[in-house]
């Protein structure tokens, strides 16, 4: 039987995942979904614990793991700690312990909340494009770099680079990740331009090779981002390195307007997958029941679909969250204003409407 383990994490994350669990008891008994969970501590929570924001015992729970979910980490009484103790670290130290260097941030937009966009409603209703950001190289990560004097004036200097092994599987992923949606993937680069860029799209082209039923397209990162905010249903999913990613996929998630909708996942090369909502621990409003599951939620369809092999189960928590909001259920970060409900009352509507 496959495995998810939890990690509830600090703030609101142990409220949404308690609603997310739910979500999972329902699919269990209602549509015979065969999966095992397990929680254990991880973040602020793993510190009070354990005296470390990734505990052994969890660590080893989650390499063991087909999948990992998370709520969130971070709060104000864990950021005196020194560096190596803080919440975050913990995140880090997970995504490179299990090797995650492909990072999947969906931006989708439920029609019944265009207006919450920056950009005009008929140009994003039904939005759903996925960007794939290649997370463990690139610039952030490659040699040398740092600020040096060179003929007396002060230089900044950083080196973007890319083998192509690392090309090839962030591309193996990407394409994997199209077949399980929409069979479109525009690769984004900057090859009129940079020698790193060249390399990932020959390198890019010739793995499309594997997957001949995925239409495959190259775009230059300027007019990828032109495009985003003038016309962005163009897309299905985008395949880019770890600095575009990281402006575009910002980029695309405020097209949704609403963070506390946005989930995301972060894989390795077995397909295994850590997923978490793109929002952080809120610790404003944690233990009020006000914040919204939906992020958390859609987090567990992402597992069920991309690690799990549970594509249909994915489809039927899209659909319910879909048909709760049809319903004009709200909680109060997206209901503008209107009447809200709860934490525990979105949870329990999304279990109601699954079918
Ligand atoms: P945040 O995302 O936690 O909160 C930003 C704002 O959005 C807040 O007003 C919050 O109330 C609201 N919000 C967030 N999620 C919501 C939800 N599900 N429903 C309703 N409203 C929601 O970001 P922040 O305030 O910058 O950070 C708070 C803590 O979270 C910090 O300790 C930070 O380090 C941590 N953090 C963790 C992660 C993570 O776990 N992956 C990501 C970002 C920030």
């Amino acid at each position: 039987m496959k495995k998810l383990v939890v990690l509830p994490g600090d703030g609101i994350g142990p409220e949404i995942v308690q609603q997310t669990l739910t979500v999972v008891d329902a699919l269990r008994t209602r549509f015979d979904l065969a999966l095992e969970t397990s929680e254990h501590a991880f973040g602020g929570a793993g510190y009070d614990a354990a005296g470390k924001p990734l505990p052994d015992e969890t660590l080893a729970a989650c390499a063991q793991a087909d999948a990992v979910l998370m709520g969130a980490v971070g709060g104000p009484q864990y950021d005196t700690l020194e560096r190596d103790l803080r919440p975050e670290r913990g995140l880090l130290g997970l995504r490179s312990a299990l090797d995650m260097f492909s990072n999947l941030r969906p931006a989708m937009l439920y029609p019944e909340l265009a207006a919450a966009s920056s950009l005009k409603p008929e140009l994003v209703a039904g939005l759903d494009i996925m960007i794939v950001r290649e997370l463990t190289g690139g610039i952030y990560f490659g040699g040398p770099r740092g600020i040096e004097v060179r003929d007396g004036v002060r230089t900044g200097f950083n080196t973007m680079v890319y083998s192509e092994p690392e090309i090839e599987r962030i591309a193996h992923s990407a394409f994997a990740v199209a077949m399980a949606r929409g069979k479109r993937l525009c690769s984004v680069d900057k090859a009129n331009v940079l020698e790193v860029s060249e390399l990932w799209r020959e390198v890019v082209t010739r793995v499309g090779a594997d997957y001949p039923e995925v239409e495959l397209s190259h775009m230059y990162v300027d007019n990828a981002a032109m495009q985003l905010v003038r016309d962005p249903r163009q897309f299905d999913v985008m395949v880019t390195s770890n600095l575009f990613g990281d402006v575009l996929s910002d980029c695309a998630a405020m097209l949704t307007g609403s963070i506390g909708m946005l989930p995301s996942a972060s894989l390795n090369s077995d397909g295994h997958g850590l997923y978490e909502p793109v929002h952080g621990s809120a610790p404003d409003i944690a233990g009020q029941n006000v914040a919204n599951p939906l992020a958390a939620i859609l987090s567990l369809a992402m597992a069920l679909r991309y690690s799990l092999g549970e594509a249909a189960q994915a489809d039927r928590i899209e659909r319910a969250v879909g048909e709760v909001l049809a319903q004009g259920l709200r909680t109060a970060d997206i209901a503008n204003g209107a009447d809200a409900i709860g934490t525990a009352e979105m949870g329990s509507a999304v279990v109601a409407a699954l079918n």
